[in-house]
This record gives structure tokens, C-alpha cells and sequence, in this order.
């Protein structure tokens, strides 16, 4: 449904996509997971026909985004970061104008317009103005004006970001329904856990590359054994525990304070861990167990732990 092949954006000296490649089956959220600036917003640009990319090809519902971008804009629906709608105007006027820019015959449109506020819930403040909505509700209208001519593809970017955890939820449950009817959807997002919640299958981007590609699951099984997480009283302390966790691990990485690693047995490695690290003189402010996690999974593929990625950036 979705196919993006050696896609390169430059923006000059940045290369924001490094020969980005994506296959994408019809009737699922495939989720494009990675820290902000990893080139998630510009393949939604490209794969949307709002930018070309510098080499590469992509191909959407069909059309070519390059030779046919008019076609792909019929088949698609876009729900961006910032939301298109007038909050002066009502929901109900909203989603007019949204018909009335896809061209959408008048009958047609009264019909869709009913049929969409009442399937997000939004009948009963279809006229009232959009400022005076929730959060989640403005996002359901969001989602509805992406929807108006009945595209087959929605691309939705960062849907949730901003959202407080009860519309982020109703956000979620939303997208379940959708899928259910058959819609195909492309998500982005850098919250590791709306990814594995929603998405039948991920591509973990990086750098403007896909690092790892499959299942939630499928990526977390390829892991072995469990995480450990140490946390250091004092950060210099880091030389002493990387050579003791070493000896009890694999897959040692350090970041400010935390030592984390790979074990075959969390709970029988912590004791021994613990153990070194006392006899060595070094001061544990805390310790952490937990199954492979899409973290664990960024980390094994990029050498960095996504928190540590998204903060580079932003910093
Ligand atoms: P994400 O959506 O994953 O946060 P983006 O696709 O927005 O990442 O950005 C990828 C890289 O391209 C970043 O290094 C970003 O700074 C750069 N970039 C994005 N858009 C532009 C632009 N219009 N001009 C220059 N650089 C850009």
C-alpha cells in the first residue's frame, strides 16, 4: 500500500533520509518510530507529495508520489503536528470547508459530515466553535477532516503528542477502530510505548535510516535475557561497575549515571552485581530489572538508549 525505495532527502548539508526504504502492507498502523529529527516529518512529507525527495521513489495506494501526485492526494488522508482546523468555526463548518476543498458534491458532503460527527462523537458540539473543545475532541475533529473523502491511506503524524493521557487514550482507541474498518495507516511517533501498542509493525528510523524493521514483538524477541539497569550514587563510579557488570553481562552501556546491561537471569545476576559493586566500594542508588522493551531494542541497534537520542537533539 505504502513503498518508499532509497529515499534521500538533503537539506543542504543535512541528509535528513539516508536511502530510507519502506514496505508497507494494506490494513495496518505501521508505526515510523525515532527520537526527534530522525526523518520521520520529512517522509511524511514526501510520501503526502508536500516535498520531493532528492532521489529515491515512493509509491502510495498505487501512484507514483513523484508522477502522480494529484492521485495520491485523492487516496490520502493527513492528519499533521498542526492541526488544520479554524477554531472560530464550528466542527460542523469545519468539516464542510475540508469537503468543500476535496471538491465533494453537496449532497454528498451533508451525508459524510453527519456520518463522521457521529462517528467520533461528536454530534452533540457539531455547532458549537472548535475553540471550545477538549483537547481530544479537537483531535477527533482533526481525524475526522482527514477522513471527509474517504481515503484509504491516513497518514497520521505525532497524533498524540500534546494530548493529556485520557485523550491520548481515546486517541489510541480511535485508531484501533479504524484500522478495524480497514484504513492504513502510517504513524509516527517518538513515544516507544504508543508504537507498541498500535503498530502491527515498526520501523525504527535513526539518522534518517530504518535501523530495524518487524513486529513489536519480533524486535523485543530478538533480544536474549533480561535488562539490568544500575544506578550509580555517583556518576565517576562508572569506570569501577562497567568491568564487574562485564564479567555478569553483555551489551554494556553507560549514560551519566546508569549502567545498564544484558543478562541471561535478571533476578539471579542482581545479587551477584550487587555483591562486585559493594566489594569494589561502589554506591548503587537504585537497580532495575525489566523484560526487553522497544528501548532495549533502539539501544541494541544504534549503540544509544532513545531518551539519551531525543535529548541530543532537543539539546
Ligand atoms: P523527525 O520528524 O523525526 O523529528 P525531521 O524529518 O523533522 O525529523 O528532521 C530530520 C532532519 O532534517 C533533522 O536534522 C532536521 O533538523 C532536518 N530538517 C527537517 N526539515 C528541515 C528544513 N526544512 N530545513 C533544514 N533542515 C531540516
Amino acid at each position: 500500500m505504502i513503498t518508499a525505495d532509497r529515499l534521500v532527502k538533503d537539506y543542504g548539508k543535512v541528509r535528513a533520509l539516508d536511502e530510507l526504504t519502506l514496505d508497507i502492507p494494506p490494513g495496518i498502523v505501521f508505526g515510523l518510530l525515532g527520537p526527534n529529527g530522525a526523518g520521520k516529518s520529512t517522509t511524511i512529507k514526501i510520501l503526502t507529495t508536500l516535498s520531493a525527495p532528492t532521489s529515491g521513489s515512493a509509491v502510495v495506494a498505487g501512484h507514483d508520489v513523484m508522477k502522480n501526485p494529484d492521485k495520491v492526494r485523492t487516496a490520502i488522508g493527513c492528519v499533521t503536528q498542526k492541526p488544520g482546523i479554524d477554531p472560530a468555526a464550528t466542527g460542523r463548518e469545519n468539516l464542510r470547508l475540508q469537503a468543500a476543498l476535496y471538491g465533494m458534491r453537496t449532497s454528498d458532503r451533508n451525508t459524510r459530515i453527519t456520518h463522521l460527527l457521529g462517528r467520533f462523537g461528536l454530534d452533540a458540539a457539531a455547532d458549537r466553535p472548535a475553540r471550545t473543545y477538549s483537547g481530544g475532541m479537537q483531535r477527533k475533529l482533526d481525524i475526522a477532516m482527514g477522513l471527509i473523502h474517504r481515503p484509504t491511506v491516513l497518514f497520521l503524524d505525532e497524533p498524540t503528542t500534546g494530548l493529556d493521557p485520557e485523550a491520548r487514550a481515546e486517541t489510541w482507541a480511535e485508531i484501533g477502530r479504524l484500522t478495524d474498518e480497514g484504513m492504513t495507516i502510517l504513524l509516527t511517533t517518538h513515544y516507544l510505548e504508543e508504537a507498541d501498542r498500535l503498530a502491527a509493525r515498526l520501523a525504527i528510523v535513526d539518522r534518517g535510516r530504518v535501523v530495524a524493521l518487524g513486529t513489536p514483538d519480533s524486535l523485543k524477541s530478538e533480544l536474549q535475557g533480561d535488562a539490568i539497569h544500575v544506578d550509580l550514587a555517583d556518576p565517576a563510579a562508572a569506570t569501577e561497575a562497567v568491568p564487574i557488570l562485564k564479567t555478569h553481562g553483555r551489551e554494556v552501556t553507560v549514560s551519566g549515571r546508569t549502567v545498564r546491561a544484558r543478562v541471561h537471569d535478571g533476578a539471579a545476576a542482581v545479587p551477584a552485581v550487587l555483591a562486585a559493586l559493594d566489594a569494589a566500594g561502589v554506591t548503587v542508588a537504585s537497580v532495575a530489572v525489566s523484560r526487553p522493551s522497544l528501548d532495549d531494542v533502539y539501544l541494541r541497534h544504534t549503540g544509544r538508549s532513545f531518551a539519551d537520542a531525543s535529548g541530543e537533539v532537543a539539546a
